[in-house]
């Protein structure tokens, strides 16, 4: 079975030679085509023939033309067009009358052509109400500098009128949230280099958009993601498309890219045009998690990164705002703190397996040093342990700067060296595993810790439960330690 990339028949430019459809580069090209694709149960645009699309457009003519959509198409996506325009009577005949003309035009590729998307036919010039957020002179927009619209071609303007089917839509903020994130709704787009990846996310949201038509509420797919929880919605998507079976057998070259989720809004005032980046590295993580069954040790990890306000209902927090696990995850940032349940009870969420495949797959640590600050880990459990006492593993976990977490690691080797006559670690490991960047010690710290509460865990909780609140002692401890 091959998926990527079609034969290239058409090579040598000679007309009439190739498929009509194929990957443009152009995200509404592109979208529209995985559309295509998914109603039409294909697995490559090249296959997508003109019969075919041709038994599916009283279908989507019928689907189209109810208000929940042409409401959308007016106000978001294709302003002013036989979809949206009020003033249009008779909008199935003369939306009709538009498809039939493109499946008219459709040609095969040629080797060169005006089509600013496929650039293998020559196109006529079209404003937003054929392809969203195109010029047109007297109106703020987007793209074709004061010109109206841009060149494209029957096939991949035909392609763009599926493109809606594969798309979801972000809400209107409430009133009453912070103004420092979009309020206005837009409709959430996905673009990618790997086919895989752009048709499984077609495919969640053509399911969907065909399950809500066949229900007879037809409409663009909306889970109920507003404007301020874009990445939410990008993250529900991206858990959908790796938990899909298609994907979940594809070889990892075919998928570890990175995507990019366009949310836009075609409004004439008001257009719209942003994008989030989800580096590759995420989704290779993702994927991982996916296939090694640690995905509901993850679920509970980012359910930690929900910010819920005492006001509201802890259900919608993830609709309304975005889930900082997420954030941090895009923006290369540590999320260890996600992973302990209760820093004061001494609990974890999550295995050092999940915890290992976070920092091989986001962080780029390499597998020898996890295995080290593993091993020194046990070790530190182990001496406390032996001397059945906490403290020092509370010293650690407060330690607020890097002198202190130095002075706790001093206190902890010596003491191994009195009990068991060997080292707490080795000056190799010390520079390699543990402070090879100084700059990262709290993350380092967070790891030992997090490895003495998973190890340790009923040692560590029938201790809790006998022992009273030792702080006190430990602010001693900490003075006396610095001034070692
Ligand atoms: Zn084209």
């Amino acid at each position: 079975m091959t998926m990527r990339g079609e034969k290239k028949s058409e090579a040598g430019g000679k007309a009439g030679a190739g498929p009509l459809f194929s990957v443009t580069g152009n995200p509404f090209v592109d979208s529209g085509l995985a559309a295509m694709c998914s109603l039409l149960n294909v697995d490559h645009p090249g296959k997508v023939t003109r019969a075919a699309i041709e038994k599916k457009i009283p279908w989507l003519v019928d689907v189209y033309c109810h208000e929940n959509w042409t409401r959308v198409f007016q106000g978001m996506i294709f302003p002013n067009s036989k979809l949206g325009n009020p003033s249009i009577r008779n909008r199935k005949a003369e939306y009709r009358k538009l498809l039939d003309g493109l499946l008219d035009s459709l040609s095969p590729p040629h080797s060169s052509g005006s089509c600013v998307a496929c650039g293998r036919r020559d196109g006529q010039r079209v404003d937003k109400t054929m392809v969203p957020l195109l010029g047109s002179q007297p109106m703020a927009n987007f793209f074709a500098a004061w010109s109206t619209g841009e060149p494209f071609c029957a096939n991949c303007l035909l392609a763009v009128q599926f493109m809606p089917l594969a798309i979801e839509k972000i809400g209107r903020m409430q009133l009453g949230y912070r103004r420092s994130r979009p309020m206005h709704r837009r409709a959430l787009l996905m673009h990618t280099v790997s086919w895989e990846i752009l048709l499984a996310y077609a495919k969640r949201n053509t399911t969907e958009a065909l399950r809500i038509a066949a229900a007879k509420e037809p409409g663009i797919v909306d889970m109920g993601y507003k404007a301020g929880a874009t990445l939410n919605a990008i993250f529900s998507a991206l858990t959908e498309i790796v938990q899909d079976p298609d994907v979940q057998v594809m070889p990892l070259d075919r998928l570890i890219v990175p995507l990019r989720f366009y949310t836009f809004s075609s409004d004439g005032r008001n257009p719209i045009l942003e994008f989030y980046d989800i580096p590759s590295a995420v989704v290779d993580y993702l994927i991982a998690v996916q296939r090694s069954g640690l995905a509901s040790q993850w679920d509970r990890v980012v359910a930690k990164g929900f910010v819920v306000r005492k006001e509201e209902d802890p259900n919608e927090a993830p609709y309304i705002r975005e889930n900082q696990v997420y954030r941090r995850i895009v923006e290369d940032r540590s999320i260890l703190r996600y992973f302990f349940e209760d820093r004061q009870r001494m609990t974890v969420i999550g295995s050092w397996e999940l915890v290992s495949l976070y920092l091989r797959r986001l962080r780029n640590m390499d597998e020898e040093r996890i295995q080290t600050i593993k091993d020194v880990a046990d070790r530190i459990l182990e001496i406390c342990k032996a001397e059945n006492s906490l403290k020092l593993i509370q010293i650690l976990d407060r330690a607020k700067y890097l002198g202190q977490f130095r002075t706790v690691l001093l206190r902890m080797h010596k003491l191994t060296v009195a009990k068991k006559g060997q080292p707490l670690l080795t000056f190799d490991e010390l520079v390699d595993a543990i402070l090879p960047d100084e700059r990262q010690w709290s993350e380092v710290r967070d790891l030992l810790l997090f490895r003495i509460y998973e190890a340790g865990a009923s040692w560590l909780s029938d201790f809790l439960k006998k022992e009273e609140d030792v702080e006190g002692d430990i602010e001693e401890l900490v003075e006396t330690m610095e001034v070692e």
